[in-house]
């Protein structure tokens, strides 16, 4: 049985410290039996998260790839003035896109490799920006997944280390308590546990608070078990935490708007944040008077966001009178609360993305149902309707995804015109594919969380408008949808 040695650990802990962005795999990243699919929800249940919607002019930076063989989903929050911010976590990300990229492919089956990183916003003050990033891998028989909690000085804007969070010579004994906590943690594997606190340099990438105010130390998937899912150990705090620490843990229990100085941000309208009982929920009702069997209709989507520059796009739309359907994350939905309200109140169709963006048919029937439910949650407490479409993220469906939306009233939407523009980011490109592939009933499928889409659109639409298209949303498009059923087209 050994002890926690002090002077090892806190060269363990320096270490650790300059280990932020490590490329390489960890050694454990494969353990025996992980290749069984992971738990989705990262979130663990302790862990003290920020209501997103305390943070004016928040938004989120997301992008979606499904190249060849294997799919990618990403997203960070982003701060008003504070896109140093956001390049410090792009950092964090950057290593694992591209090695996902480069090792994961695989030509067919039903289920693709798959990496998708989300965030929780873990601290939020004028002094400290804390931003926790999970990266979760499924691919082939190789499964990685981790966590990081990024710290930030809002105020000198410099990133903070795990090392930051403490007093220097406290560290011995942070060490100390975290060996007493995971020794009797039934969770861990001993053995890897032990091998983890005697030098593998990522074992506390992950440091933030719990709602009781104390340590949450993380450990990355298998990295110290067998399990699949992360494993966090409580640890006191108490006499440990530096200037900075202290800064952190008021910014974690007692959150407030960083308002990073510059532009000054208009506040998003407030919201309601909880959802009706089932029984008062208000679903959308879209269905207009256009009759598709005379005019010559056509379905624009868009994926993905809401992100604050689809506002951008919403203009577009406003400007030209036209409806459109947006299928939205859920989390970016808590993020740009604003936007999704503007969505519904300009007439456009709501539709359900997932909550964040996960391959729903890796899924069991009660993650796809939660993935589900807590997208329509958010939704509707920001937009005061519940959307009752579903676009599974890369279209991909099976016979449980279509059984839980059927059981939960919604149809499947996906596509027939592709203009693939997360590949090619590019107006011209994604104008010209649109309008060349453009039919009688088709549904149109694009992302709003890109600039170059955004910008195509003022001319598609003219285009089609010209050609003699009647632009609906896709509860226009269809009459009477059918819950679980999947549409590709209105014909
Ligand atoms: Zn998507």
């Amino acid at each position: 049985m050994r002890t926690a040695a002090p002077l090892t650990a806190l060269a363990v802990l320096a270490l650790a410290a300059c280990s932020q962005s490590s490329t390489d795999a960890s050694p454990t990243a494969s353990a025996p039996g992980a290749s069984s699919p992971p738990a989705v929800d990262f979130v663990a249940p302790e862990l003290s998260t920020v209501d997103p919607t305390i943070i004016a002019g928040l938004d989120v930076q997301v992008d979606e790839s499904l190249a060849e063989g294997h799919y990618t989903y990403e997203a960070v929050p982003v701060l008003p003035n504070a896109q140093d911010f956001t390049a410090i976590m792009r950092e964090y990300i950057a290593p694992r896109l591209d090695r996902f990229r480069e090792i994961e492919q695989s030509a067919d089956g039903d289920t693709r490799p798959e990496l998708t990183i989300s965030w929780d916003i873990v601290a939020a003050s004028p002094q400290v920006w804390g931003v926790r990033l999970t990266s979760a891998e499924v691919g082939g028989d190789a499964f990685d997944g981790d966590a990081e909690t990024v710290w930030i000085d809002v105020a000198a804007r410099e990133q903070r280390w795990v090392t930051d969070l403490f007093e220097p010579d406290a560290l011995p004994e942070l060490v100390s308590r975290i060996y007493d906590a995971g020794v009797s943690d039934p969770r861990m594997d001993q053995q890897l546990f032990n091998e983890q606190m005697d030098g593998e340099l990522e074992a506390f990438d992950s440091v933030a608070f719990t709602t009781e105010g104390q340590l949450w130390v993380e450990f990355d998937r298998a990295q110290v078990s067998t399990s699949t899912t992360p494993i966090g150990v409580e640890v006191d705090p108490d006499g440990l935490l530096s200037d900075f620490g202290k800064l952190a843990l008021e910014a974690a229990l007692s959150p407030s708007d960083p308002a990073v100085p510059a532009i000054p941000q208009p506040s998003p309208s407030p919201v309601e944040s909880t959802s009706a009982p089932a029984s008062e929920r208000q679903t959308q009702e879209l269905e207009g008077d256009t009759d598709c069997g005379v005019e010559k209709c056509i379905a624009l989507t868009f994926d993905d966001g809401p992100v604050a520059a689809t506002n951008d796009l919403l203009d577009v739309l406003q400007d030209r009178g036209v409806k459109a359907t947006f299928f939205m994350v859920g989390k970016n939905a808590t993020a740009n609360p604003a936007v999704v309200k503007r969505i519904a109140e300009d007439g456009h169709a709501l539709g359900n993305h997932t909550w964040d963006h996960p391959q729903l048919t890796r899924l069991s029937a009660s993650e796809v149902r939660k993935e589900i439910e807590r997208t329509s949650d958010a939704i509707e407490a920001a937009a005061g309707v519940r959307p009752t479409l579903l676009r599974p993220p890369y279209g991909a469906t099976n016979g449980t995804v279509a059984d839980v939306a059927a059981e939960l009233g919604m149809p499947q939407i996906l596509w027939d015109v592709d203009p693939e523009d997360w590949k090619d980011k590019n107006s011209d490109t994604v104008r010209e594919r649109v309008l060349g592939n453009a039919h009688r009933n088709a549904i149109v499928l694009s992302h709003d969380i890109h600039s170059t889409t955004r910008n195509a659109y003022a001319a598609i639409i003219d285009s089609l408008i010209s050609d003699g298209y009647t632009l609906v949303t896709v509860p226009d498009l269809l009459d009477d949808l059918e819950p679980g059923k999947k549409y590709f087209n209105g014909k």
